[in-house]
Order: C-alpha cells, then structure tokens, then sequence
C-alpha cells in the first residue's frame, strides 16, 4: 500500500476529554474518530486492527467446536418480557418503538435470542451439547461513557452462549471456553489475570472474568499469591480481622467536634484510628432510603449491598446532600442511634466494641457505642468492599490488589433463560427438560484499546505483530532522490511479493514527520532509505526496541520477514 493513497488520520494533540494514555493514542493514531460520546467510527487502521483481533478469536472459537451466526441488534420486547428483563435492565437498555408503536431494544446482550433461537430449532437430547457464537455490535446507554472504546455506548462483542443436557455438560462446556479464552488472551498478548466474579444482571451461579491488568482500570482486584484465590472486588471474600473479645463495654457519651465531619477529620480530632469509625451513609435503593453503617476505612461494596437489600444495582444510589436535609440528618453528623431509616450495617463493624459515631445532632459525635445497648439495626450482612492487605478467605495469607480491565466473562447460567423462555428438550425417555446454559462474552473493542494500553511509550502504540495494522513500512528519507526512490520501490516490491502487509511511505513530507507518524501509528518496523541508499544500505528499526541497525537491503527484507514469521509462530 503507499501512503500517498491511504487515510492516514495522525493528530498532534487528542481531544482534552482523552485523559488516559490508550485513548489518547487511539485517536492520535487515527485508529477510531468519535461520533457522539460513547459512540466511534473506525478508521482504516483501527478496522485492521479489529479485523486481525477478530480471526483471532473466531480461530479459537472454532477449534473449540463453536458455531458462528450472526443476529440483529434490534431485539422485540417480547423475548424480554418471556426472561423477565425489560423492567429489570434499567435504563442502560436502549428502547425504541416502531411505526407501528411496538417496543424493541438494540440488544446489550443476546441471551434471550440464543435461546429463542435454539427453543425452535433444537428439540432432542440428540442435536446436544450446542455452542453458538457471534461478533456483533452492542448497545448500552451507559451513565458514564468514558475511556474511548473502553466504555462505550456502542462497542463489539463476541458472545457465545452453550446449551446442555445437565450441569455436568455445562461444567464441561464453561471449562473448554475458559481455556478457549486462555489461548485467545495469550495469542493477543495481553497480561491478564482471571478471577472468580459476581453474575450480576444476568444471574446464574458461577463466574470468571479476565482482567486485563492495568493501571488505569476500572476493576479492582484482589489476589492471593500463596494459594492463587484471586476475585473482582466486588465478589472477593475477606477473612475478617480476629477480633479483641475482652474489650470492656464503655458508657456511652457524647462529644463536641465542632466542623469534624469527614472520616479524616473525626479521627484526627479525637486522636484515633479510621478503624475505630462506624461510617454512616445514605442510600436510596428502589423506592426507600436506608443507612448503611461500615468501619471508617471502608467502602461499601454496591453489588453485595444490593444483594442484601434484594434491589438491583440500577436501583441503587447514594442520596444527595439536599435528600438527606430534606430527611432531617445532618450531614457529617450521622449514627444509628435515633436514626429514623432502617438500618444495614457490616458484619464487621458489628462485631466491634466502643465505636465513635455520629449523634444526628451538628458538631457533635458519640463514642463508646455499641450495637444492641445504643441502638439496633434491621440486618447485619457482608456489604464491603475488599481490598489490598485483607486476609485471604481460603488460607488466611494476606491478599494483594491489582487493577484491571474486564475484556471478557464467562457465566454459569444454569436454566435462568431456558425455564423461563421455555427452550426444553426430549431427553432419551422422552421427558421434557429445561436446556442447561452458559454464556461467555468478549469485548472485542475493549480488547483492542487493552492492547494499546499494555503496549505503547511516550512516541505511540506499538503493536503486537499479529495484530498490527501493517507489518511493515518503508520510509524513503526523500522520496524525490532518485537513489532513494529507486531502493525504497525495490525493497517494497521485493517485500511484497513475501508478505503484503507493507506500506510505502512515498508522501512528500520531511523524514521526521513521516517517522513520527509510524511510530505513533505502531508499525512494528521501519526501513528507512536514506542517505547511503547508493551503497544499497538502508536502517532497520524495530519498533518494539525502537533500536536501528544498518545493512544492506537485501537483508534488511531478510531479516524483517524472518522475525515477523517467528512472530506470527509460522515456518519459514
Ligand atoms: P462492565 O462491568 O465493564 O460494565 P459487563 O460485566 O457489564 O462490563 P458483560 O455483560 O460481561 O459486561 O459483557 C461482556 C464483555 O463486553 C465485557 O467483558 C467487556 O469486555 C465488554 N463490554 C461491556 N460493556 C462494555 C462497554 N460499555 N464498552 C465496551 N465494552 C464493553
Ligand atoms: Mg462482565
């Protein structure tokens, strides 16, 4: 390909909205152009690279005996109605009628399709075990789209649902596709980690996800190195710190702290530990407010709070300054005791003796309060959030924390879609029985922007050879020398013949221009023509190293070819 004819949509600077590195680049790079926020269309480069993480998956999912299809984004309200989904999803479900005012959705997910699909088409134990896939787009209205491709309003999934006799095929099924996403996470070079993670909207028992790592991530992780536990953090399961059992009861008191308000303040105030802090906080979940109470150096884990709140995550938020007010609190003053919400507090502060806590009253807090004598509550449950330094719940060793990206999940369904949607089956005795499910989904967009993430520098994106958007450029110094021109077409014909992916860099810029570009754009290597070009010797930069070394041309293609072969596990 020569430059002079491709779209190449460089920038100087990126938009100020991009505030993290791989979506700075993404744009720099010209891989994708923003629509409207969440929203982006592909440039040449960035569908390359898509197409390239595609074949990936699809070889693998293939040779895990999956079969493609392809569905619709548009989805009719029925099928959401038969799984009970259309109230349950929220807002982040993109609605819309047609002329003839009926409902429909642009799908976020597929499994009521898969299921629809397969209730009509399968009816024997016979056509079991199934496992069907597609990469396809998907819609959520997400509150905060943000990241680029990271968290985006539309994005590319690849999504893949199996369907079994019983639990024991299901089992087998949901450990092929997990080793299935081993070899694809490994052949996109990602670092990864995979941990055990909650079901959430789509329900079921039993889940995995795969965690980019990153230090930018949105997941937090927590991970045992001495027995390999390792969960997202809101499904992570911490030992509680042993407790002191002798501590005597205290009397109750109440103290002034004048302007003491944050967890900070109060603890410094009264000289003592963050620990020693019942922190009390306000929710709205569905249609009530509660108070929630947690030690001072915690934070509530939403996804178990609304577990144990039985309300989903959409339905649950922090009050407003203004809401609590209007209850009558005082903000920065707030305890359980004359609390007039009913009242969740955690396990662990619950086990905890003479604890400071707000007295509803300005500038004033109580220490020595204790659950029972001072106050009760309604539930005492697991609400919070674990974190670096906990103690592992299966050895006891402390657990480390580590942030990632989620680039794909895979769900234990169980018969949650099929007994609801009806896709049954006729076993061998001609009984009828609800179909065992799973399903496993990929970012494919994400992934893309993942890859960025864990491979760039100060200079652009450098990308794994199988992946990249060409192998190779050659980049005459001045395409108008004749000598130059003369090599520059020769190594590119030669090159071309080996392997197409080469772009000829024949534009009439100056030579840093043209460099900046690539390495910004992350061709894996450059041969540069330039002044020694009459000597038939030319500069080979390896955009990983971003090392040169000079030789004579013939080599030079040599030796390119070679080591993108080896990259790319072909022979010679
Ligand atoms: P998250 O917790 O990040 O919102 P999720 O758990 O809701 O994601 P899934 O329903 O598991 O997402 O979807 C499968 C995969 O699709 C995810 O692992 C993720 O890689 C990708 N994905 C989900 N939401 C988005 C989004 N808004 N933008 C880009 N990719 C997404
Ligand atoms: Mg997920």
């Amino acid at each position: 390909m020569k430059a002079s004819k491709m779209l190449i949509s460089t920038l100087k600077e990126a938009p100020n909205e991009a505030i993290i590195d791989s979506h700075i680049l993404l744009l720099r790079a010209g891989m994708v152009r923003k629509l409207v926020s969440g929203v982006y269309n592909y440039m040449p480069m960035g569908k390359r690279v898509l197409n390239k993480i595609q074949e990936v998956i699809r070889k693998h999912m293939d040779e895990a005996g999956a079969l493609e299809i392809l569905c619709s984004a548009v989805q009719p309200k029925e099928l959401w109605e038969e799984s009970g989904r259309w109230y349950k999803y929220g807002p982040e479900l993109m609605r819309f009628k047609d002329r003839h005012d009926r409902d429909f959705c642009l799908g976020p997910t597929h499994e009521e399709i898969f299921t629809d699909i397969i209730k009509n088409e399968v009816k024997s134990y016979k056509n079991l075990p199934l496992n069907i896939y597609q990469i396809q787009t998907k819609y959520r209205d997400e509150m905060r789209p943000r990241f680029g491709l990271i968290r985006s309003r539309e994005f590319l999934m690849k999504d893949a649902y199996s369907f079994d006799v019983d639990e024991e095929g299901l089992d087998k099924s949901y450990e092929l596709m997990k080793e299935t996403y081993k070899k694809i996470f490994d052949e996109l070079h990602l670092h990864y980690q995979i941990v055990l993670a909650d079901t959430g909207a789509i329900g079921g028992n039993g889940s995995h996800q795969f965690m980019a790592l990153s230090d930018v991530g949105e997941g937090n992780i927590v991970y045992c190195d001495s027995c390999g536990y390792a969960a997202d953090e809101e499904k992570a399961e911490s030992k509680m710190e042993p407790y002191n059992t002798d501590v005597v009861v205290q009397d109750l008191d109440e103290v002034h702290t004048p302007n003491a308000r944050t967890i900070e303040e109060v603890s410094s105030f009264l000289n003592i530990s963050e620990k020693d802090l019942a922190k009390c906080l306000i929710y709205y979940a569905r249609d009530k407010y509660v108070c929630v109470l947690i030690r001072g150096d915690r934070d509530v884990n939403e996804i178990k709070l609304g577990h144990a709140l039985d309300v989903a995550e959409f339905e649950l938020r922090l009050a407003s300054d203004r809401e609590i007010e209007e209850l009558g609190l005082v903000k920065g003053f707030m305890g359980p005791r004359g609390m007039p919400l009913e009242i969740i507090m955690d396990l662990e502060i619950a086990e905890q003796k003479n604890f400071v806590t707000g007295a509803n009253k300005a500038d004033y807090h109580l220490i020595n309060a204790n659950l029972d004598r001072d106050f009760k509550v309604n539930k005492i449950a697991d609400i919070r959030l674990a974190k670096d330094g906990d103690i592992c719940a299966i050895c006891g060793k402390p657990m480390k924390g580590e942030k990632g990206t989620e680039v794909g999940q895979i769900f234990k369904l169980q018969d949650k879609y099929s007994s609801s949607m009806n896709c049954t089956y006729l076993d061998e005795n001609g009984v009828n029985k609800p179909m065992i499910m799973g399903c496993y989904g990929i970012g494919v967009s994400r992934t893309l922007q993942s890859i960025i993430d864990q491979y760039h520098d100060e200079y652009g994106i450098k990308w794994p050879v199988n992946v990249a958007p060409y192998h190779l450029v050659v980049v005459p110094v001045n395409y108008k020398d004749e000598e130059m021109k003369k090599l520059s077409d020769e190594i590119y014909n030669e090159y071309k013949k080996l392997d197409n992916e080469v772009i000829l860099d024949d534009r009439d810029y100056k030579p840093g221009f043209k460099f900046k570009d690539w390495d910004l754009i992350g061709i894996p290597y450059m041969i540069i023509v330039g002044r020694r070009a009459n000597e038939g010797i030319v500069e080979v930069k390896d955009r990983y190293t971003n090392e040169k070394v000079e030789m004579y041309a013939n080599d030079a293609i040599e030796m390119v070819n070679r080591m993108i072969k080896y990259q790319l596990g072909e022979e010679m």
